[in-house]
């Protein structure tokens, strides 16, 4: 099963930028695919089109076999199925404690209070900041700043968590703890996983597919097992 389809996907910056030159690509449910690629291949462009905040200029994006739905009501619900994870923490908390950061995104989303409440509870545990609840956000390491950016967009119940560079500014342990904690929650929550990151140890370690890019197109795919072996 395919939860996201991009047939021949074009993308022009309005500056004339051809950022992306026919992308076609397919990602199964319940996996965790990395997008590998180094900068200015695409890889955060590509992201954009996956909840909708671009547009693609030619080429088709499919959510769960349906073509995206851009009006207002469409892309409102495309972004409570897609959760994205920014690189940087910062750009995603600026609440007073982190367990509003947390709940942020879910008290938007109009639900009976209980239901909003266990939805953040469940979040903070997955992610082992419960601990840390009442804490300024500001105030917390970048790991686990990283976190608590996971766990707001957890706690929305996505179907597909999005992540650019998840593993970026991380130290090895770091970078274990995150991947060992997202695998879990895939595997826990039924989410399917993406992935940009240039760092290539992560993929096989923890990967079931891989899409390398470069320059606006995706040059090799398949299995971690495949990719790796011709290399
Ligand atoms: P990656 O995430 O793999 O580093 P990007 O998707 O950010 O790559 O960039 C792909 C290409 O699009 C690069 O050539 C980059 O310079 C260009 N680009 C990115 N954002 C913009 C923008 N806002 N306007 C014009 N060009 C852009
Ligand atoms: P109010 O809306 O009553 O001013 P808050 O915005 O601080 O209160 O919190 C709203 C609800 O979120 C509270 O009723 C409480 O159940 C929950 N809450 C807030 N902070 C925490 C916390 N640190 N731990 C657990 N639950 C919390």
């Amino acid at each position: 099963d395919n939860i996201i389809q991009l047939k021949d996907l074009h993308y022009h910056y309005p500056d004339g930028t051809h950022a992306l030159k026919g992308i076609t690509i397919t990602i199964p449910k319940g996996q965790v695919t990395a997008l590998l690629g180094g900068n200015g291949a695409g890889k955060s462009t590509l992201f954009q089109h996956l909840n909708g905040i671009l547009k693609p200029s030619s080429g088709e994006v499919f959510f769960d076999g349906q073509p995206v739905d851009y009006s207002r009501k469409g892309l409102l619900n495309l972004r409570q199925a897609v959760g994205m994870v920014f690189q940087d923490p910062d750009n995603q908390l600026f609440s007073a404690s982190v367990y509003q950061d947390v709940s942020y995104g879910v008290l938007n989303l109009q639900l009976p209070k209980d239901e909003a409440q266990r939805r953040v509870e469940h979040a903070l545990e997955r992610t082992g900041i419960s601990h840390l609840r009442n804490k300024p956000t500001h105030a917390l390491s970048f790991g686990q700043k990283k976190r608590a950016a996971i766990a707001g967009v957890l706690a929305m119940e996505p179907q597909v968590l999005v992540l650019d560079e998840p593993t970026a500014g991380l130290d090895p342990k770091g970078i274990s703890e995150i991947m060992q904690l997202l695998l879990e929650t895939q595997k826990g929550m039924d989410l399917t996983i993406l992935i940009a990151t240039h760092d290539i140890d992560i993929v096989p370690l923890y990967c079931d597919r891989v899409f390398v890019m470069d320059e606006g197109e995706v040059v090799l795919e398949g299995t971690c097992g495949e990719v790796f072996a011709k290399r």
